[in-house]
Protein backbone atom coordinates (compact mmCIF):
# COMPACT_ATOMS: atom_id res chain seq x y z
CA UNK A 1 0.00 0.00 0.00
CA UNK A 2 2.18 3.14 -1.26
CA UNK A 3 1.40 6.52 -0.20
CA UNK A 4 2.56 7.78 -3.73
CA UNK A 5 1.43 4.80 -6.53
CA UNK A 6 3.25 5.96 -9.49
CA UNK A 7 5.97 4.58 -7.43
CA UNK A 8 4.85 1.14 -7.45
CA UNK A 9 5.85 0.66 -11.15
CA UNK A 10 9.32 1.61 -10.80
CA UNK A 11 9.40 -1.66 -8.15
CA UNK A 12 7.61 -4.52 -9.60
CA UNK A 13 6.17 -5.37 -12.83
CA UNK A 14 3.21 -7.56 -12.90
CA UNK A 15 3.29 -9.76 -15.41
CA UNK A 16 1.00 -12.64 -16.51
CA UNK A 17 3.72 -15.51 -15.57
CA UNK A 18 5.44 -13.39 -13.16
CA UNK A 19 6.46 -10.30 -10.75
CA UNK A 20 9.47 -8.72 -11.82
CA UNK A 21 11.42 -7.02 -8.79
CA UNK A 22 13.78 -3.78 -9.86
CA UNK A 23 16.57 -2.47 -8.44
CA UNK A 24 18.03 1.09 -8.71
CA UNK A 25 21.47 0.32 -8.89
CA UNK A 26 23.93 3.26 -10.56
CA UNK A 27 20.89 5.49 -10.63
CA UNK A 28 19.14 2.57 -13.21
CA UNK A 29 16.30 1.07 -12.90
CA UNK A 30 17.62 -2.99 -13.54
CA UNK A 31 16.30 -6.53 -12.63
CA UNK A 32 17.07 -7.50 -9.12
CA UNK A 33 15.25 -10.96 -9.78
CA UNK A 34 11.98 -12.64 -11.70
CA UNK A 35 9.37 -14.33 -9.49
CA UNK A 36 7.59 -16.94 -11.36
CA UNK A 37 3.87 -17.23 -10.06
CA UNK A 38 4.57 -21.16 -9.75
CA UNK A 39 7.15 -20.64 -6.84
CA UNK A 40 5.33 -17.25 -5.22
CA UNK A 41 4.35 -19.04 -2.45
CA UNK A 42 7.73 -21.22 -1.73
CA UNK A 43 9.35 -17.69 -2.14
CA UNK A 44 6.70 -15.92 0.40
CA UNK A 45 7.60 -19.07 2.74
CA UNK A 46 11.01 -18.25 2.67
CA UNK A 47 10.75 -14.47 2.91
CA UNK A 48 9.07 -15.26 6.11
CA UNK A 49 11.56 -17.83 7.00
CA UNK A 50 15.08 -15.75 6.34
CA UNK A 51 16.43 -12.32 7.65
CA UNK A 52 15.61 -10.09 4.63
CA UNK A 53 19.46 -8.97 3.82
CA UNK A 54 19.97 -12.75 3.80
CA UNK A 55 17.26 -12.87 1.01
CA UNK A 56 18.54 -9.92 -0.50
CA UNK A 57 21.49 -11.63 -1.13
CA UNK A 58 20.17 -14.38 -2.28
CA UNK A 59 17.84 -12.64 -4.73
CA UNK A 60 20.76 -11.01 -6.53
CA UNK A 61 22.60 -14.71 -7.12
CA UNK A 62 19.20 -16.22 -8.19
CA UNK A 63 20.25 -18.78 -5.18
CA UNK A 64 17.27 -18.30 -2.74
CA UNK A 65 15.53 -21.33 -3.44
CA UNK A 66 18.80 -23.04 -1.28
CA UNK A 67 17.20 -20.99 1.69
CA UNK A 68 15.10 -22.81 5.05
CA UNK A 69 11.45 -22.82 4.96
CA UNK A 70 9.44 -22.29 7.40
CA UNK A 71 7.41 -25.72 8.32
CA UNK A 72 3.79 -23.78 8.15
CA UNK A 73 2.45 -20.25 8.85
CA UNK A 74 1.07 -20.77 12.62
CA UNK A 75 -2.87 -20.91 12.84
CA UNK A 76 -4.55 -18.27 15.12
CA UNK A 77 -4.84 -20.10 18.51
CA UNK A 78 -8.65 -20.15 20.18
CA UNK A 79 -7.03 -20.27 24.12
CA UNK A 80 -4.46 -19.08 25.84
CA UNK A 81 -2.79 -21.72 26.05
CA UNK A 82 -2.11 -22.29 22.91
CA UNK A 83 -1.28 -18.79 22.52
CA UNK A 84 2.56 -17.19 22.01
CA UNK A 85 2.89 -13.94 21.94
CA UNK A 86 5.61 -11.40 21.84
CA UNK A 87 5.04 -8.25 24.05
CA UNK A 88 7.61 -5.43 23.02
CA UNK A 89 7.88 -2.57 25.84
CA UNK A 90 8.83 0.60 23.61
CA UNK A 91 11.92 2.33 24.37
CA UNK A 92 14.69 1.55 26.44
CA UNK A 93 15.69 4.08 29.38
CA UNK A 94 15.91 3.30 32.75
CA UNK A 95 16.46 6.12 34.21
CA UNK A 96 15.08 10.42 33.33
CA UNK A 97 18.41 11.15 32.03
CA UNK A 98 18.24 8.08 29.63
CA UNK A 99 14.67 8.99 28.46
CA UNK A 100 15.83 13.01 28.15
CA UNK A 101 18.52 11.48 25.84
CA UNK A 102 16.04 8.99 23.59
CA UNK A 103 13.26 12.24 23.80
CA UNK A 104 10.84 10.09 25.41
CA UNK A 105 10.17 11.65 28.06
CA UNK A 106 7.69 14.58 30.30
CA UNK A 107 8.76 17.49 32.20
CA UNK A 108 5.71 19.86 33.31
CA UNK A 109 5.44 22.26 36.00
CA UNK A 110 2.53 23.36 37.78
CA UNK A 111 0.39 27.00 38.23
CA UNK A 112 2.70 27.22 41.81
CA UNK A 113 6.23 25.84 40.57
CA UNK A 114 6.00 22.29 41.34
CA UNK A 115 7.46 19.66 38.76
CA UNK A 116 6.25 16.54 37.66
CA UNK A 117 8.33 14.18 35.67
CA UNK A 118 7.37 11.20 33.30
CA UNK A 119 8.92 8.93 31.04
CA UNK A 120 7.42 6.31 28.37
CA UNK A 121 9.64 3.62 29.00
CA UNK A 122 8.94 3.06 32.82
CA UNK A 123 5.31 2.73 31.54
CA UNK A 124 5.54 0.48 28.80
CA UNK A 125 7.73 -1.78 30.38
CA UNK A 126 5.42 -1.88 33.54
CA UNK A 127 2.05 -2.84 31.02
CA UNK A 128 4.32 -5.29 29.77
CA UNK A 129 5.28 -6.59 33.03
CA UNK A 130 1.37 -7.16 34.12
CA UNK A 131 0.21 -8.39 30.80
CA UNK A 132 3.23 -11.09 30.58
CA UNK A 133 1.57 -12.39 34.29
CA UNK A 134 -2.09 -12.33 33.54
CA UNK A 135 -0.86 -13.97 30.29
CA UNK A 136 1.10 -16.81 31.87
CA UNK A 137 -1.83 -17.20 34.60
CA UNK A 138 -3.46 -18.27 31.59
CA UNK A 139 -0.82 -20.82 30.02
CA UNK A 140 0.21 -18.78 27.66
CA UNK A 141 4.17 -18.70 25.96
CA UNK A 142 4.87 -14.56 26.64
CA UNK A 143 8.27 -13.51 25.71
CA UNK A 144 9.18 -9.72 26.44
CA UNK A 145 11.64 -7.65 23.93
CA UNK A 146 13.22 -6.45 26.91
CA UNK A 147 13.18 -6.64 31.01
CA UNK A 148 12.10 -3.86 33.16
CA UNK A 149 14.30 -1.69 33.09
CA UNK A 150 17.27 -3.17 31.11
CA UNK A 151 17.68 -2.30 27.10
CA UNK A 152 16.86 -5.30 24.79
CA UNK A 153 20.29 -6.22 25.53
CA UNK A 154 20.24 -7.24 28.94
CA UNK A 155 21.99 -3.94 30.19
CA UNK A 156 21.01 -0.35 30.67
CA UNK A 157 21.88 2.00 27.33
CA UNK A 158 25.39 2.94 29.43
CA UNK A 159 26.52 -0.28 30.85
CA UNK A 160 26.52 -1.35 26.80
CA UNK A 161 28.53 1.55 25.94
CA UNK A 162 30.72 0.78 28.88
CA UNK A 163 31.96 -2.97 27.59
CA UNK A 164 32.53 -3.92 24.13
CA UNK A 165 30.05 -1.95 22.30
CA UNK A 166 32.16 -1.64 19.03
CA UNK A 167 32.15 -5.68 18.59
CA UNK A 168 28.44 -4.93 17.08
CA UNK A 169 29.83 -2.63 14.52
CA UNK A 170 31.06 -6.14 12.90
CA UNK A 171 27.85 -7.54 13.50
CA UNK A 172 25.97 -4.92 11.82
CA UNK A 173 28.09 -4.80 8.81
CA UNK A 174 27.54 -8.28 8.23
CA UNK A 175 23.95 -8.41 8.32
CA UNK A 176 23.72 -5.47 6.33
CA UNK A 177 21.77 -3.44 8.60
CA UNK A 178 24.82 -0.50 8.13
CA UNK A 179 27.44 0.09 5.30
CA UNK A 180 31.13 -0.38 6.43
CA UNK A 181 31.79 3.62 5.66
CA UNK A 182 29.35 3.94 8.25
CA UNK A 183 30.85 1.31 11.03
CA UNK A 184 34.31 3.13 10.23
CA UNK A 185 32.69 6.66 11.03
CA UNK A 186 30.85 5.37 14.80
CA UNK A 187 34.33 3.03 15.58
CA UNK A 188 35.40 7.00 16.41
CA UNK A 189 32.98 8.15 17.85
CA UNK A 190 33.70 8.67 22.05
CA UNK A 191 30.82 10.29 23.45
CA UNK A 192 28.68 7.69 25.12
CA UNK A 193 25.27 10.38 24.25
CA UNK A 194 26.17 10.22 20.39
CA UNK A 195 26.97 6.33 20.86
CA UNK A 196 23.99 6.03 22.24
CA UNK A 197 21.61 8.56 19.68
CA UNK A 198 23.38 7.37 16.82
CA UNK A 199 23.90 3.43 16.81
CA UNK A 200 22.83 2.39 20.31
CA UNK A 201 19.18 3.47 19.59
CA UNK A 202 18.87 1.16 15.92
CA UNK A 203 21.11 -1.30 16.59
CA UNK A 204 18.89 -2.36 19.71
CA UNK A 205 15.67 -2.30 17.63
CA UNK A 206 17.84 -4.68 15.53
CA UNK A 207 17.90 -6.80 18.22
CA UNK A 208 14.33 -6.73 19.03
CA UNK A 209 13.00 -7.53 15.79
CA UNK A 210 15.91 -10.01 15.58
CA UNK A 211 14.19 -12.14 18.99
CA UNK A 212 10.55 -11.68 17.95
CA UNK A 213 11.45 -13.31 14.28
CA UNK A 214 13.27 -16.23 16.38
CA UNK A 215 10.63 -16.85 18.84
CA UNK A 216 7.76 -17.28 15.70
CA UNK A 217 4.65 -15.87 17.28
CA UNK A 218 0.87 -15.58 16.65
CA UNK A 219 1.17 -11.92 17.36
CA UNK A 220 3.27 -8.98 18.67
CA UNK A 221 2.57 -6.41 20.79
CA UNK A 222 4.36 -3.15 20.86
CA UNK A 223 3.52 -1.31 23.57
CA UNK A 224 3.38 2.47 24.11
CA UNK A 225 1.96 5.99 24.64
CA UNK A 226 1.97 8.81 22.58
CA UNK A 227 2.28 12.51 22.95
CA UNK A 228 1.12 15.53 20.88
CA UNK A 229 3.74 15.32 17.90
CA UNK A 230 4.56 19.18 18.63
CA UNK A 231 4.48 19.14 22.10
CA UNK A 232 8.41 19.87 22.48
CA UNK A 233 9.86 21.21 25.53
CA UNK A 234 10.29 25.31 25.72
CA UNK A 235 13.04 27.07 26.60
CA UNK A 236 13.26 26.79 30.14
CA UNK A 237 12.85 22.41 29.32
CA UNK A 238 9.10 22.06 30.20
CA UNK A 239 6.19 20.54 28.16
CA UNK A 240 2.82 21.95 28.11
CA UNK A 241 0.01 19.95 29.04
CA UNK A 242 -3.18 19.95 27.05
CA UNK A 243 -6.80 18.93 26.88
CA UNK A 244 -6.74 16.60 23.48
CA UNK A 245 -6.69 12.66 23.80
CA UNK A 246 -6.85 10.11 21.06
CA UNK A 247 -5.72 6.70 20.40
CA UNK A 248 -4.46 4.98 17.12
CA UNK A 249 -2.76 1.90 16.33
CA UNK A 250 -0.39 1.14 13.72
CA UNK A 251 0.27 -2.09 11.57
CA UNK A 252 2.77 -3.06 8.29
CA UNK A 253 1.62 -1.90 5.18
CA UNK A 254 2.05 1.76 4.08
CA UNK A 255 5.64 3.14 2.36
CA UNK A 256 6.16 6.39 1.22
CA UNK A 257 7.92 6.75 -2.11
CA UNK A 258 11.34 7.05 -0.57
CA UNK A 259 10.80 4.66 1.85
CA UNK A 260 11.53 2.00 -0.87
CA UNK A 261 14.81 2.61 -2.33
CA UNK A 262 16.71 0.04 -1.10
CA UNK A 263 15.76 -3.42 -2.80
CA UNK A 264 15.63 -5.04 0.52
CA UNK A 265 12.86 -2.90 1.03
CA UNK A 266 11.45 -4.18 -2.17
CA UNK A 267 11.23 -7.65 -1.36
CA UNK A 268 9.76 -6.48 2.39
CA UNK A 269 7.10 -4.75 1.01
CA UNK A 270 6.27 -7.81 -1.18
CA UNK A 271 6.34 -10.26 1.14
CA UNK A 272 4.00 -7.80 3.16
CA UNK A 273 1.58 -7.80 0.95
CA UNK A 274 1.66 -11.13 -0.73
CA UNK A 275 1.67 -12.82 2.68
CA UNK A 276 -0.90 -12.81 5.13
CA UNK A 277 1.44 -10.61 7.59
CA UNK A 278 -0.70 -7.22 6.68
CA UNK A 279 -4.03 -8.82 7.24
CA UNK A 280 -3.72 -10.64 9.82
CA UNK A 281 -2.18 -7.84 11.61
CA UNK A 282 -5.01 -5.61 10.29
CA UNK A 283 -7.40 -8.12 11.88
CA UNK A 284 -6.19 -8.24 15.55
CA UNK A 285 -6.03 -3.93 15.20
CA UNK A 286 -9.01 -3.57 14.50
CA UNK A 287 -10.02 -5.62 17.94
CA UNK A 288 -7.20 -3.51 19.76
CA UNK A 289 -8.62 -0.22 18.53
CA UNK A 290 -12.14 -1.00 19.56
CA UNK A 291 -11.25 -2.29 23.05
CA UNK A 292 -8.74 1.01 23.78
CA UNK A 293 -12.15 2.95 22.60
CA UNK A 294 -14.37 1.42 24.62
CA UNK A 295 -12.48 0.12 27.57
CA UNK A 296 -9.78 2.95 28.18
CA UNK A 297 -12.29 5.94 27.26
CA UNK A 298 -10.17 7.64 24.32
CA UNK A 299 -11.59 7.70 21.07
CA UNK A 300 -9.66 7.10 17.68
CA UNK A 301 -8.06 9.89 16.21
CA UNK A 302 -10.39 11.24 13.15
CA UNK A 303 -9.66 12.91 10.00
CA UNK A 304 -9.61 15.40 9.15
CA UNK A 305 -5.96 14.96 10.58
CA UNK A 306 -4.66 18.31 11.22
CA UNK A 307 -1.20 19.94 10.84
CA UNK A 308 -0.74 18.52 14.29
CA UNK A 309 -0.44 14.90 13.52
CA UNK A 310 1.94 14.87 9.82
CA UNK A 311 3.18 11.66 10.71
CA UNK A 312 -0.56 10.53 9.71
CA UNK A 313 -0.79 13.00 6.43
CA UNK A 314 3.06 12.47 5.38
CA UNK A 315 4.18 8.63 6.52
CA UNK A 316 0.29 6.49 6.74
CA UNK A 317 -2.35 5.50 5.13
CA UNK A 318 -5.76 4.67 6.97
CA UNK A 319 -6.81 0.86 7.04
CA UNK A 320 -10.49 1.07 6.29
CA UNK A 321 -13.09 4.27 6.42
CA UNK A 322 -15.16 2.51 8.73
CA UNK A 323 -12.28 1.60 11.22
CA UNK A 324 -10.94 4.96 12.72
CA UNK A 325 -7.80 4.78 14.25
CA UNK A 326 -5.77 2.11 12.45
CA UNK A 327 -3.31 2.97 10.48
CA UNK A 328 -0.92 1.32 7.95
CA UNK A 329 2.77 2.44 8.37
CA UNK A 330 6.29 1.95 7.63
CA UNK A 331 7.70 2.17 11.64
CA UNK A 332 11.25 -0.16 12.68
CA UNK A 333 9.38 -3.08 14.19
CA UNK A 334 6.52 -3.32 11.62
CA UNK A 335 9.05 -3.47 8.70
CA UNK A 336 11.52 -5.54 10.64
CA UNK A 337 8.96 -8.04 11.98
CA UNK A 338 7.79 -11.04 9.76
CA UNK A 339 4.70 -11.93 12.08
CA UNK A 340 1.61 -10.19 12.71
CA UNK A 341 2.27 -7.08 14.24
CA UNK A 342 -0.06 -3.77 16.22
CA UNK A 343 1.82 -1.18 17.41
CA UNK A 344 -0.36 0.42 20.47
CA UNK A 345 -0.70 4.04 21.12
CA UNK A 346 -3.57 4.00 23.10
CA UNK A 347 -3.46 7.78 24.68
CA UNK A 348 -1.56 11.00 25.09
CA UNK A 349 0.27 11.10 28.35
CA UNK A 350 0.48 14.68 27.78
CA UNK A 351 -3.01 15.13 28.30
CA UNK A 352 -3.86 17.39 31.67
CA UNK A 353 -5.88 14.16 32.80
CA UNK A 354 -4.10 11.27 31.54
CA UNK A 355 -0.49 13.01 32.59
CA UNK A 356 -2.10 13.21 36.37
CA UNK A 357 -3.58 10.09 36.44
CA UNK A 358 -0.09 8.51 35.22
CA UNK A 359 1.87 9.87 37.76
CA UNK A 360 -0.18 8.23 40.15
CA UNK A 361 0.40 4.95 42.52
CA UNK A 362 -2.92 4.01 43.36
CA UNK A 363 -3.54 0.39 41.97
CA UNK A 364 -1.26 -2.32 43.25
CA UNK A 365 -0.69 -5.56 41.51
CA UNK A 366 0.97 -8.87 42.44
CA UNK A 367 2.41 -11.26 40.36
CA UNK A 368 2.07 -15.01 40.62
CA UNK A 369 5.74 -14.81 41.67
CA UNK A 370 4.46 -12.64 45.14
CA UNK A 371 5.99 -9.67 43.49
CA UNK A 372 3.84 -6.54 44.27
CA UNK A 373 3.73 -4.02 41.17
CA UNK A 374 3.08 -0.29 42.72
CA UNK A 375 1.59 1.66 39.99
CA UNK A 376 -1.09 3.70 38.34
CA UNK A 377 -4.45 2.64 37.71
CA UNK A 378 -4.64 3.79 34.11
CA UNK A 379 -1.52 1.67 33.68
CA UNK A 380 -3.42 -1.52 35.07
CA UNK A 381 -6.38 -0.62 33.12
CA UNK A 382 -3.95 -0.49 30.08
CA UNK A 383 -2.94 -4.04 30.71
CA UNK A 384 -6.54 -5.39 31.35
CA UNK A 385 -7.83 -4.32 28.09
CA UNK A 386 -4.89 -5.77 25.89
CA UNK A 387 -5.84 -8.93 28.05
CA UNK A 388 -9.77 -8.56 27.21
CA UNK A 389 -9.01 -7.51 23.54
CA UNK A 390 -6.64 -10.63 23.31
CA UNK A 391 -9.64 -12.67 24.11
CA UNK A 392 -11.81 -11.25 22.02
CA UNK A 393 -9.35 -11.63 18.95
CA UNK A 394 -9.21 -15.68 19.42
CA UNK A 395 -12.86 -16.01 19.76
CA UNK A 396 -13.23 -14.03 16.41
ZN1 LIG B 1 6.65 5.31 22.12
Amino acid sequence: MLLDTNVLQQIIALRHDSIVVFSPENGKNTVLCILPNALLYDWLLIALENDPNVLYQAMKSSSWQQLAKPFSFLPKPSKFSELKIALDPGHFAHNLSTAMLEKKYLRIRDSIGQEYTLYEAALTEQIASILQDMLQREGATVMLTRQPGLSALNVTAEQWVKGCWQKALEESVQKGWIEQAEAEKYRTYTDVKKIIQDFFRVYEMHKRAEAINAFAPHLVLSIHYNVEEKNVPDKAGFHALHARNYSMVFIPGAYAANELKHPLDRLTFLRQWLGPQVLLSAKAARVFQRYIADSLGVPAVTPPITDELSYLQKYSRLHLIHFPGVYHRNLFLLRHVRYPIVLLEPLLQDNEHEFFQLLQKDARYVTVNGDTLNISQRVLQTARTYFHALKAWMKE
